[in-house]
């Protein structure tokens, strides 16, 4: 069928559902109502091969549905699709979610933030607006070899389905990177998003099918589960077209999706401390931990968590993050916070006793923690710190609140081995303040972290401010790093014995 007569039909075909009230809900105003899905095309050339079937039962969602398996399935079919019409197809589904992630910034950052209540709304748009920087399709380049025997090629080759777990702390934002990271390398997803932010994940995967559909006429490339709980989790691993896992979360969900049996590519908790030196400059330094701690409240995987500063920098850095729009607890404020913010359970059978962070203060604004301390600060503060010793809550903790404890330390070596303690061998993110380059130098090796930034806020380790990509999925226990296109492919090899080779 030519290019004009399958718009025109699609345009009549809307038409009549219009006049009928029967076309999927636009969620944006940027999403005008798309027309329907088509039923596959015959694809069978003869040969017996099992091509995307019909399946009127998965036509018109949009990549909402209400199951794993409906979801796996067209997910699979889409997968198919997408094969057939190539890199074109791949392109044009990276530019559609960055530029609506882009344009819908505003009304999808409010959608989250109402939702979930956590972080800061000029940041969840904030959020939105830079997924424009992960990459796509030019990521992939194939390896190639020349030699007296021909030439070889090396090419990223897609996987499948890839099953996606998405964090509370930014939904759409990592729903959004992954598709652009997944689709690129050629595959399809279907997310299981945490339960207190998978309406906004719905709605933002059903803005981005319609375009895509209405761009490509693949219907389903990124599938959601509409209500997702733990026995999604688990059919969406077990289905057969789910070949890879990729999970953003808390050690729970990696323990989970290690323990599957399928491949998972993990993008796991972490807790990066911050250690700063008597050779950094405090100002510098102070502005960065304001900034990478601030961020959406503290939320980010990334963001600082805990300071230890050497005794004869201590009081300067602290004057330093004061005067840049921190304010200080004094040791009971932090006492009473803490009280609030962690409930302590007594250690068992001799054990150590065992503090859990307080849902309602993760995420939540200065205003709220420094009401729980019992003090009043000035509106607009970014942060709150206090002084506390290496083993306190705020520490030991990934508490994911702008409050950031500073600990004194004597020496470098105390320094590093405190850092190394309270990362909690997660291997994520480590920041150091110093113009040292043997104390740079032997915390990078100790702390063995996947992210290590220097003299910078943690955000400029995915490119925001510093040199690099942007990713929302750190792949930390399993090694593959700032997730990109090529984590999501197959190495397959193709050798041409003896020709080709042109010199
Ligand atoms: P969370 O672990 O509570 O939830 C993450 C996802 O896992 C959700 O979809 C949730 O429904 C699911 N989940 C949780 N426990 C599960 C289980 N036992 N079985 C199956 N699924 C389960 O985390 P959160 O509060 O949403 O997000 C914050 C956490 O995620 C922090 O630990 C943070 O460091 C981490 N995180 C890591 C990265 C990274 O790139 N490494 C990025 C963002 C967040």
């Amino acid at each position: 069928m030519s290019a004009v007569n399958e718009t025109l039909i699609r345009d009549v075909v809307a038409e009549v559902l219009g006049k009928l009230g029967g076309t999927a809900t636009a969620t944006t105003k940027t999403s005008p109502a798309p027309s329907p899905a088509p039923t596959p095309k015959s694809d069978s050339c003869g040969c017996g091969t099992k091509k995307a079937t019909s399946a009127p039962a998965l036509r018109g969602k949009f990549g909402v549905f209400a199951t794993a398996e409906e979801a796996c399935e067209a997910a699979q079919e889409s997968f198919l699709q997408l094969k057939q019409k190539g890199i074109a197809a791949r392109r044009k589904i990276e530019e559609i979610v960055k530029t609506l992630a882009e344009k819908n910034a505003e009304a999808w950052g409010k959608i989250e933030f109402d939702e979930t209540k956590i972080g800061r709304l000029d940041h969840k748009i904030a959020k939105l607006q830079i997924i424009k920087l992960v990459p796509g399709v030019d990521w992939l380049r194939p390896d190639a070899r020349s030699g007296d025997h021909g030439i070889t090629l090396e090419e990223f080759t897609p996987f499948g389905v890839v099953g996606a777990i998405t964090p509370s702390t930014h939904s759409i934002p990592t729903l959004s990177g992954n598709i652009v990271n997944i689709c690129a390398a050629g595959n399809s997803v279907v997310f299981n998003a945490h339960p207190s932010a998978a309406k906004c994940a719905a709605i933002a995967v059903r803005a981005y099918n319609e375009a895509i559909y209405r761009e490509t006429g693949i219907e389903n490339i990124a599938c959601i589960i509409e209500k997702p709980s733990l026995d999604s989790f688990n059919a969406l691993c077990k289905n057969e077209f789910t070949r890879l896992l990729l999970v953003t979360g808390g050690p729970m969900v990696v323990k989970a999706a290690m323990q599957t049996g399928k491949r998972a590519i993990c993008a796991g908790p972490g807790n990066p401390p911050v250690f700063v030196d008597d050779t950094c400059c405090p100002t510098r330094a102070a502005k960065a931990i304001i900034s990478g701690a601030a961020f959406d409240n503290n939320l980010l995987c990334i963001g600082e968590k805990q300071v230890f500063v050497l005794e004869n920098t201590a009081d300067k850095l602290m004057q330093k993050l004061s005067e840049n729009g921190a304010v200080k607890l004094n040791s009971s404020q932090v006492e009473k916070l803490t009280k609030a913010a962690f409930t302590i359970t007594p250690g068992q059978g001799g054990g150590c006793a065992h503090a859990h962070t307080n849902k309602d203060f993760i995420g939540k604004d200065p205003s709220v923690l420094a009401q729980a301390a019992g003090v009043n600060i000035p509106s607009g503060t970014q942060l709150l710190f206090g002084e506390t010793d290496a083993m306190h809550p705020f520490v030991q903790e990934e508490q994911m609140m702008p409050m950031i404890p500073i600990v004194r330390v004597k020496s470098v070596e105390e320094g590093i081995e405190r850092s190394l303690q309270s990362e909690h061998n997660y291997k994520h993110t480590a920041i150091i303040h110093s113009h040292d380059i043997t104390n740079i130098t032997e915390m990078a090796r100790v702390l063995d972290t996947t992210l290590f930034v220097k003299n910078g806020a943690s955000a400029t380790g995915l490119g925001l401010g510093g040199e690099g990509y942007l990713s929302f999925s750190i792949a930390t226990p399993t090694g593959e790093g700032i997730t990109n296109p090529r984590t999501f492919t197959r190495v397959r090899r193709c050798v041409m014995v003896d020709n080709l080779k042109i010199y």
